[in-house]
This record gives C-alpha cells, sequence and structure tokens, in this order.
C-alpha cells in the first residue's frame, strides 16, 4: 500500500520534466541503477551516483512500494573511451598489471561492495554481473540483428537510424556527447554502435565468447538491455545513472530495448541521472589521473557518512563540489546531529513509534513533502535537523520521528555514537590509549592547579594531531586539516 502522502514528483531525463510518479504495476517499483566498471577503484563521484539511487529507493520504500532495485556489475565490455574503438578497460587493467581481468574483476567488486556497505547504501535485490549474462546477450542480438544490425570485420554494429527518434535523451549532439564518438570504418553513421565486438584476427582475448558473429565479447550498451529486461520486465519503472550516461549509454540502451519490443518504448517510463561530483579540476573522473577514493577519505579521519551526508545537502540535479572544507563541514554537521540524536536516546525510557504531537506530524509532512518533490533532500534535512531542535517535546516521540526521517536518510542516527565518528587519520602518531593516559595526567595535573603543565599536555597533544575537548564527555578528538 502507498501512504496518501504528497505524489511522488520525479524528474524524468526523457522528457526533461517533473512527473508524478505512477508504478506500471500496483504497489510496486522496480528499478534499474548502472553499476560501476570494474577495473579499477570507485571514486567518490561513482559512489555519488549510489548515494543518489540508494535515496530514491529508500524513498521508494518511504512512500510504500516494494521496491525491487537491481545493480549491474560491468566486467566485460566497457571500451577505454566511449567511442567504440580502444581495448577493453578490462582487459587493458589485466595487461597492465599482470593479472587476470576475473581476479581484476572480483578484486574491485569486493572493495566496490566494502564501499556500498560504508555509505549504507542498501544493497539491490540482485547484483547481475555481466559475463554471467553472456548467452542472454547474444540471444538478445540474436532477435534484433537481421532488422537492426549490419556486420563490419570489427563486430555487430546496431543502425541507429533503425529506431524511432534515436537520441531524444541526449537530445543535442554535444561535444560531450554522440559527436564525440570515434569513427570506425564501415560504420553508416556516427552514432552506430558495437553490440558485439570480434576479436581481431590472431588475437586472444582474457574474456571472449563463440557467437553467431565469431568469438568476441559483448558491447557494453547491451548487458544493461538485457539484465533489465531479465529481471524487471521488458518495461519498467525507473533507470538511473549519472549524467554522462544521458549522452550516449542510455540513448543505446533505448535503441536496443526499442528495437527488442518493436515498439517506441524505451524501456523505462522514468530515465533519472545525478548531476557530478567536480572538483577545481572539473568532473572527478578516473581518466584526468588523480582522483579521491572513500578510502582516502578514512585515511584522512573522516567517517564515510559525512560524504553521504555532504552528498544529501545537495540536490542530485545540482553539480556538487568537492572540497575538504565542504566534506569537514558535513562532518561537523553529522557530529551535531549524532550528539542530539544520542542525548535523546539517553533521555528516553519507554521507546514508542506513536507520533500523535502536532508538530511532530507537521514536520513529518514537511519531510515527506520535500523527499516526494524530486528527492529534495536539502529541505528534508533542514526538517530533520527542526526535529532534533524541538528540545520540549517528548524524547520518545522526538526519536521516534527521527528514526522514521532516518530510515529515508540512511545517516545511522539512531545507532551512531560520537565515538564511532571520531575516526582514527592514518597519520595518527599516538594511540588512543597513550592520549587517554595523557589526559589523566592532565586532569590530575588541573586537579593541582599545575597549569603550566596541563597546558603543555594540551599542546603535546596537539602537535601530535589530537585537540582536547574540556567538558566533552569524549575528551578528545583527532585534528583534520583541510588539505
Ligand atoms: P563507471 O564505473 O565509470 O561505469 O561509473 C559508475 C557511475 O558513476 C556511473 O553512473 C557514472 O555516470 C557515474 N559517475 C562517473 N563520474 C561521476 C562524477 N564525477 N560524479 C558523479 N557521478 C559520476
Ligand atoms: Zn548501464
Amino acid at each position: 500500500m502507498t501512504n496518501d502522502g504528497a505524489p511522488l514528483r520525479l524528474f524524468n531525463s526523457l522528457t526533461r520534466e517533473i512527473e508524478e510518479f505512477r508504478p506500471i504495476h500496483e504497489g510496486e517499483a522496480r528499478v534499474y541503477s548502472c553499476g560501476p566498471t570494474v577495473y579499477n577503484y570507485q571514486h567518490i563521484g561513482n559512489m555519488r551516483a549510489y548515494i543518489f539511487a540508494d535515496t530514491l529507493g529508500r524513498v521508494l520504500s518511504w512512500k510504500g512500494y516494494d521496491l525491487t532495485h537491481i545493480i549491474n556489475i560491468t566486467d566485460v565490455g566497457h571500451l577505454t573511451s566511449d567511442a567504440d574503438a580502444g581495448p577493453d578497460k578490462m582487459e587493458k587493467a589485466a595487461s597492465e598489471s599482470g593479472k587476470s581481468a576475473w581476479d581484476i574483476a572480483e578484486y574491485y567488486t569486493g572493495v566496490f561492495k566494502g564501499d556500498i556497505a560504508r555509505l549504507n547504501i542498501r544493497p539491490p535485490a540482485k547484483w547481475t554481473v555481466a559475463t554471467a549474462h553472456v548467452e542472454a546477450m547474444i540471444d538478445f542480438a540474436k532477435t534484433i540483428a537481421d532488422k537492426h544490425c549490419y556486420e563490419l570485420d570489427s563486430g555487430l554494429y546496431f543502425d541507429t537510424s533503425t529506431v524511432p527518434e534515436y537520441g531524444r535523451l541526449a537530445r543535442a549532439v554535444t561535444e560531450e556527447g554522440e559527436g564525440r564518438i570515434d569513427t570506425v570504418e564501415g560504420k553508416r553513421h556516427q552514432s552506430d554502435f558495437a553490440i558485439w565486438r570480434k576479436t581481431p584476427e590472431g588475437e586472444t582475448r582474457q574474456m571472449e565468447w563463440d557467437s553467431p558473429w565469431g568469438k568476441g565479447a559483448p558491447g557494453w550498451h547491451l548487458e544493461c538491455s538485457v539484465m533489465s529486461k531479465q529481471y524487471l520486465g521488458e518495461q519498467f519503472d525507473i533507470h538511473t545513472g549519472g549524467i554522462d550516461h544521458r549522452e550516449i549509454h542510455h540513448p543505446n540502451e533505448i535503441a536496443q530495448n526499442q528495437a527488442h519490443s518493436c515498439s517506441a518504448h524505451t524501456g523505462a517510463n522514468i530515465w533519472m541521472h545525478n548531476n557530478f561530483l567536480v572538483d577545481r579540476r572539473g568532473k572527478m573522473s578516473k581518466s584526468a589521473g588523480e582522483f579521491l577514493t572513500l578510502q582516502t577519505l578514512v585515511d584522512k579521519g573522516v567517517l564515510p557518512l559525512a560524504y553521504r551526508l555532504m552528498c544529501l545537502q545537495a540536490h542530485y540535479r545540482s553539480e556538487l563540489e568537492f572540497s575538504w572544507e565542504n566534506l569537514l563541514a558535513a562532518l561537523t554537521r553529522l557530529k551535531r546531529m549524532v550528539m542530539a540524536a544520542q542525548q535523546l536516546r539517553d533521555r528516553v525510557e519507554a521507546p514508542t513509534t506513536d507520533i500523535d504531537h502536532p508538530r511532530l506530524q507537521q514536520l513529518l509532512t514537511a519531510f515527506d513533502e520535500a523527499v516526494s518533490d524530486d528527492l529534495n533532500t536539502p529541505k528534508a534535512l533542514t526538517v530533520l535537523d527542526d526535529v532534533l531542535g524541538q528540545k520540549k517535546i517528548d524524547p520518545a516521540q522526538r526519536l521516534a520521528t527521527v528514526a522514521l526521517i532516518d530510515a529515508v536518510l540512511g545517516l545511522e542516527l539512531v545507532t551512531l555514537t560520537r565515538q564511532d565518528i571520531r575516526v582514527r587519520p592514518s597519520t595518527a602518531r599516538v594511540d588512543e590509549a597513550l592520549i587517554e593516559h595523557q589526559l589523566d595526567l592532565r586532569d590530575e595535573a588541573k586537579g593541582n592547579k599545575n597549569f603550566p603543565a596541563a597546558d603543555a599536555i594540551r599542546n603535546e597533544l596537539a602537535s601530535n594531531g589530537v585537540e582536547v575537548m574540556d567538558g566533552d564527555p569524549l575528551r578528545w578528538d583527532w585534528i583534520i586539516e583541510a588539505n
């Protein structure tokens, strides 16, 4: 049953308009998200895409829909450029590292899933792995080959003029988009793309399969058409990905879907895209060389959930600028929220789930309106601040309200403690036991009114990256530099 709050309205990249969400199957929401290419670590920009997809999933659950979410793992087929040329990212990583493509995929998939857990992103109903679906991809390609494809020496290509309104999702042919596709000799149109790539004569690939078009590997776009159809149906509710996918990958998925269903239906009713995480150099990307992983943040002493909060502070369709200052500001905000929630927990003797206080009901309505308005998480966070700040209202009801809201925001406010947020930076030179011991000595010195000795201990700790916090039950915290 869906709740009777505000109608859920989402921005559909296909129409470039906000539309009311109407599920295909009553009471259900079926969502497919393009997942990582597991040839390298995911950077925190990539992780923004999954925080967004998770927020969407949590809002759908909040609205009462029974959610089926699929995320794929791309372990074959994604080329080093968005063009249909150059080596496969997996094969390239394998030859550079001397490891097998399969081992590389396994390693980076494991790291990715670990990051998903650290960001409190709910795992999907199923992780679908591309290499486990190659037979289904070949079958799919067979059904569209005659009417929509042509064969060249390098593979089987999709003729984009055979489907209605190719590229409607991308709209303009931009410098970033179709126009950039390198030409492959013999292609009928610049936007045509490979759905099967033959292994060149005399070469062997680590990942290759037999097909009616020769030994080779599937094109990247094929996997998403095949796996979304297999697990969610030929028509499902929502497809998500980063905004770069609006230009090539998703228009190509749509073309394949239309060819397969022999209709103008794009596959998903709503296509949603998160905007980029950028830094001073522009879009964070792996090809730009240096990039930040979640582990970089942890090494610095930042709890991953602070990054989640940083993402939620911006609307998913806005660019989000990464800077250490922004991240540390989010960390401070998270600490405040956690302290407020912890104080509430300390005061509640008999937990409740009944929320009948009119102000809290009003705030829950405001929260529902915010998240129903194309996932307006910045506004939803201000409602959460408001709930935490209602000092005069019964703590048990406030805590219950926080729990409801946090089920959508995923900041773990009901369980996290200030202690959990104190993450040891990898550069720390002192250990916790020593810090506690020095603080005991400092208390003793203060008790003896030996203030110079107390100050000396404080200064020494500061020079070791530790801030002494008088009057705080936590007593101390790590100093994190904003650079
Ligand atoms: P990839 O592993 O390259 O296939 O990318 C995984 C996901 O991250 C895709 O949905 C991309 O669109 C998305 N993505 C890539 N770079 C960024 C970025 N800087 N900010 C946000 N999302 C991104
Ligand atoms: Zn995809």
